[in-house]
C-alpha cells in the first residue's frame, strides 16, 4: 500500500538517495522508497566481513539483535495495534514477520534466520537500489553526491558516523545503555525438570510454546544474591549507568528490590507444572528461536554480568544446570538524537536539511518502532526529491502518535520511546458509543482505541 497520496510533481530525472544501514529501518526504508521509483544506494558496513559493533552476528540485512520477538500480536496491545497499522501501510519487514513467524503463543516471534535472510534477498532484487558493503566514514562526502543521504545506523552507529552526528547536533546527542539476553541450545536444557507451557494456557496442556524453569523459593533468593554479588562489565569511562526503561538488565532489576524479578522476567504466576500440578513460585522462560527450534533465548535475561559469571550462575537455575550458551548476555551504549530539537517535520536535521534520520538514532525504542520510523522519513524524503506533499499521519493511530511524539514532546527531557497507549488521544464521548464494545474496562477500552485508529486508516486507504 505505502504512505498514500503522491501523485509525484518534480520528475525532471532519476534522483538518487543513500542509506546507511540495512538495519531494520534501513531495510524497510530502502524498499519503501524502491517503490517510490526513487533510486537508492545503500551502504552496509556489516558486509564489508571485518566490521562488529558487539552485537550483530551476521551479514544480512534488518538482522534482530536480540529477542526474536515483534511482542504481541493482540489488537488491544499498543504493540499488535502498531504492527497492524504497518501491514496497511504494506510494510516489508511485517510482511516476511508474518511469514517467517514461529510459535509464541500471542506475540509475533519469527525466526531470525529466515526473515533475515528473505529481506536480504529481496532487497538485492530490487531493480533500483544498488548495495555497497562499506563503512560510511564521512557524512559530508555523501552529501555533496546525493540528493539526501538518510542514516539508519542504529543506536549502535558506527564511531566515525556518531563523531559527525554529534557534531551536528551537538549536545543534543544522547545515550541509554541496554542489553541483550543469552541463547542456549535447546538440546542441553533438562526436560525432566524443565516444562513445555504457555503462561495462562490450558493446565496440561499438550506442547505449550514456552520452556519453563521451575525454581522454589529457597533456589530463587539463592539465584538472586549471587547475581547481587556477580561480576558486570564495566560501562564506557565517564557513563553513569542509564538503563532504558523497558530493557533493564535483570541484575540492575535485582538491586532496585530483591522480589521484582518476580514482576517480571521470572515471574511464575499462570504457569502449572506438570509435574507436581502446582505454580512454581518463580520460573525462567525460554522462547523458541529459529524455526526447528534447536536454540532458546532466555526471555528477558538481558544482563551485563561478565561472560564467566553467566555461565556459573544461570547454570543454577533448575533444567540449566549443563546450558550450552550460544550467545552470551552482553550489554550496549545506544545512542539518539533529540528528535523534538534538532528534527524538522520531514525528519531531516534542522542543521542540515538533505540529512534526514530513521530508526532507533532518531528517538523511537524497539524493532517495529523503528521499522515504524522508516515511512516518516520515506515520506520526508519522497517531499524532498519528488515534491510530494508531506503526509500528515493521523494523531488518532499508533503511526501517526508515535510520529508526534518525536516532533512535539518535551526536549529537556526527551528518551526514545515504545509504542503505548498513552501516545494515543483518549476517546471522546461518539468514539466511546461507536467503538466501546461490553466487558473488561481496561481491556475494551484499549481495543476501542484501536479499532479507531485502524477504521480511520482504512477510510484513508479506501478499504472500507
Ligand atoms: C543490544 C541491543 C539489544 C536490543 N534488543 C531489542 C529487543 O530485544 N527488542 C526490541 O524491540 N528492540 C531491541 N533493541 C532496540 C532496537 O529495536 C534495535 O536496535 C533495532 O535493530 C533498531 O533498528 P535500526 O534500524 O535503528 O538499527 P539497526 O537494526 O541496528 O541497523 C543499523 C545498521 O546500520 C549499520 N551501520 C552502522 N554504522 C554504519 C556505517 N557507518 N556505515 C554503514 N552501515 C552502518 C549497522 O551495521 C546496522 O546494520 C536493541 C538494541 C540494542 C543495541
Amino acid at each position: 500500500m505505502g504512505i498514500p497520496d503522491g501523485s509525484p510533481m518534480n520528475m525532471s530525472g532519476p534522483t538518487k538517495v543513500c542509506v546507511i544501514g540495512a538495519g531494520l529501518s534501513g531495510t524497510e526504508l530502502v524498499f519503501q522508497l524502491s517503490k517510490l521509483g526513487i533510486d537508492v544506494v545503500v551502504y552496509e558496513a556489516r558486509l564489508n566481513g571485518t566490521y562488529k559493533d558487539g552485537a550483530h552476528d551476521t551479514e544480512k540485512f534488518a538482522e534482530l539483535v536480540c529477542s526474536n520477538s515483534l511482542r504481541s500480536n493482540k489488537l488491544h496491545t499498543a504493540p499488535g495495534l502498531l504492527k497492524e497499522e504497518l501491514r496497511l501501510y504494506g510494510s516489508l519487514l511485517i510482511g516476511s514477520a508474518d511469514r517467517n513467524s514461529i510459535p509464541a503463543g500471542d506475540a509475533l516471534a519469527v525466526s531470525r534466520e529466515d526473515f533475515s535472510e528473505e529481506l536480504t534477498k529481496k532487497v538485492f532484487s530490487l531493480p533500483n537500489v544498488k548495495v555497497i558493503p562499506e563503512e560510511v566514514k564521512d557524512l559530508k562526502d555523501l552529501l555533496g553526491i546525493y540528493d539526501a543521504v538518510c542514516v539508519c545506523a542504529g543506536p549502535l552507529a558506527s564511531p566515525a558516523i556518531s563523531a559527525e552526528l554529534k557534531e551536528l547536533t551537538g549536545d543534543e546527542y544522547l545515550y541509554f545503555y541496554d542489553a541483550i539476553a543469552p541463547l542456549v541450545s535447546a538440546g542441553s536444557l533438562n526436560m525432566d525438570v524443565c516444562f513445555k507451557a504457555s503462561r495462562y494456557g490450558i493446565p496440561g496442556e499438550e506442547g505449550g510454546d514456552y520452556i519453563n524453569c521451575p525454581l522454589t523459593e529457597q533456589q530463587y533468593h539463592a539465584f538472586v544474591k549471587e547475581l547481587l554479588d556477580a561480576k558486570k562489565a564495566p560501562l564506557h569511562e565517564g557513563d553513569e549507568g542509564v538503563f532504558f526503561r523497558g530493557c533493564m538488565p535483570i541484575e540492575a532489576m535485582a538491586e532496585d528490590s530483591p522480589l521484582m524479578l518476580l514482576n517480571g522476567p521470572m515471574r511464575g504466576d499462570g504457569l502449572i507444572d506438570p509435574k507436581n500440578y502446582s505454580v512454581p513460585y518463580s520460573a525462567v522462560q525460554l522462547r523458541q528461536d529459529n524455526l526447528c527450534a534447536s536454540i532458546y533465548n532466555m526471555v528477558g535475561f538481558q544482563t551485563r554480568l561478565t561472560y564467566g559469571e553467566q555461565e556459573r550462575i544461570f547454570r543454577t537455575i533448575p533444567g540449566m544446570e549443563n546450558a550450552e550458551f550460544l550467545r552470551y548476555g552482553s550489554m550496549h551504549r545506544n545512542t539518539f538524537i533529540n528528535a523534538p530539537k534538532v528534527l524538522g517535520p520531514d525528519m531531516s536535521l534542522l542543521a542540515e536539511p538533505k540529512l534526514f534520520v530513521s530508526g532507533q538514532i532518531c528517538g523511537v525504542e524497539g524493532y517495529i518502532e523503528s521499522i515504524a520510523s522508516a515511512f516518516y522519513t520515506a515520506d520526508g524524503v519522497s517531499r524532498r526529491v519528488l515534491g510530494r506533499p508531506l503526509f500528515e499521519f493521523p494523531k488518532i493511530t499508533a503511526m501517526g502518535s508515535l510520529k508526534h511524539y518525536l516532533a512535539a514532546s518535551d526536549h529537556s527531557q526527551f528518551q526514545p520511546m515504545k509504542m503505548n497507549f498513552g501516545l494515543l488521544p483518549p476517546l471522546n464521548d461518539a468514539e466511546k458509543r461507536e467503538f466501546v464494545e461490553r466487558g473488561n474496562r481496561k481491556h475494551q477500552t484499549r481495543l476501542a482505541l484501536s479499532k479507531r485508529s485502524i477504521n480511520c486508516l482504512k477510510k484513508i486507504f479506501g478499504l472500507n
